[in-house]
């Protein structure tokens, strides 16, 4: 069943998890684990994020340096793959324009399709850490919308050289990201709703939102783009804080407010276990008011934080 199928069929809210691959050369058991710890919850399907590679540099003496490429955690596909078969739940997997070639990007469908995986998140992607603006791979999509033009041309059964795809295969459905704070490279809010109209007239099913932790930008955001007359579903991406150092890392990282009362609770913590309960409470709090708003589901960012991701959605099934 395809995700937009599976969120507007469900009765309650559903949930759905975020979650990352292992790193590099680590095992895939500690995902399971995680995945154990939230599967009684019925999530209606699980996102794996994709990491683009970054460059690194080995010095080599005599002023020389040698470039390598790095993938810290490769393996979306995989993991998405082993997922599905294991728990039998829908899967996820981002794909992004970052660091992959049009080309690149083929094979990824093509690995997809085989794997019978026909459900996907399309992203830009981040830039590199090195890079002040975001650089699209030489032969690459630069934006998400792009990407998602891609992904229809195959769904049509045309390759990227033009030449025909034979076999018969089920579409790709795709959703989108969106910025209820707007994206930080966006002049205005108005310009980001604006693209995020045209990447749901090229193609996507839903929206999943950045995180945050005022509902009120929220609900002003899905206001706006009723409004500007984008009807897919808005799915709240939520992210409890789990530890001390998150309270100003993560709105930092991720360009989001913390409201006026929420902030003034991160103050007060001194420890990560004050910041753990906080971020619970919270969290629990921001997801009953949303559900009472009628959120079509929850969309949980888990990273880091299984545990209390687990202690929220037991309090609110
Ligand atoms: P786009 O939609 O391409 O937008 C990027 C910027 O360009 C915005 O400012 C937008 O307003 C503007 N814009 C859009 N289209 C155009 C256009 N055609 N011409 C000019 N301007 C345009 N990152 C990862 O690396 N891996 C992940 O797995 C991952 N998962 C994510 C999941 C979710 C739910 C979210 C919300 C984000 C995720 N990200 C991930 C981060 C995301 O890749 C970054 O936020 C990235 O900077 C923007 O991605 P996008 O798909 O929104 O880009």
């Amino acid at each position: 069943m395809r995700v937009i199928d599976l969120i507007t069929s469900s009765e309650k809210t559903a949930f759905s998890f975020e979650l990352l691959p292992p790193l590099k050369g680590t095992g895939i058991e500690r995902l399971y684990g995680d995945i154990d710890k939230l599967k009684e919850f019925d999530p209606k399907y699980i996102n794996i994020t994709t990491h683009r590679s970054e460059y690194v540099y080995q010095e080599l003496g005599d002023g020389l340096y040698k470039r390598q490429r790095l993938r810290r955690r490769p393996g979306t596909v995989a993991v998405a793959a082993a997922i599905q078969q294991r728990y039998g739940i829908t899967v996820v997997p981002h794909m992004l324009c970052s660091g992959f070639t049009r080309e690149d990007t083929e094979y990824v469908l093509l690995d997809l399709q085989f794997l019978g995986i026909t459900d996907v998140l399309v992203l830009r992607g981040d830039k590199a850490r090195h890079e002040s603006a975001f650089v699209p791979e030489p032969g690459g999509n630069a934006h998400a919308i792009e990407l998602e033009e891609q992904i229809n041309d195959f769904n049509r059964g045309i390759f990227v050289d033009g030449s025909p795809i034979r076999a018969p295969h089920t579409p790709f459905s795709y959703g989108v990201a969106c910025y209820p704070e707007k994206h930080e490279e966006s002049p205005n809010a108005e310009q980001d709703l604006l693209w995020l109209k045209r990447k749901v007239e090229t193609g996507a099913d839903y929206a999943v939102t950045q995180l945050f932790y005022d509902n009120n930008r929220y609900f002003s955001f899905v206001k706006r783009a009723r409004e500007a007359g984008i009807t897919v579903p808005i799915i709240p991406g939520i992210k409890p804080f789990s530890k001390l150092s998150q309270l100003t890392m993560v709105p930092k990282t991720f360009k989001v407010d913390l409201p006026d009362e929420l902030a003034r609770e991160a103050l007060k913590c001194k420890t990560d276990e004050e910041a753990r309960a906080l971020g619970t409470e919270w969290c629990i709090h921001q997801c009953r008011e949303l559900m009472a708003g009628g959120v079509p589901s929850l969309h949980f960012y888990t990273v880091g934080a299984v545990d209390v991701v687990r202690d929220v959605v037991k309090a609110i099934f």
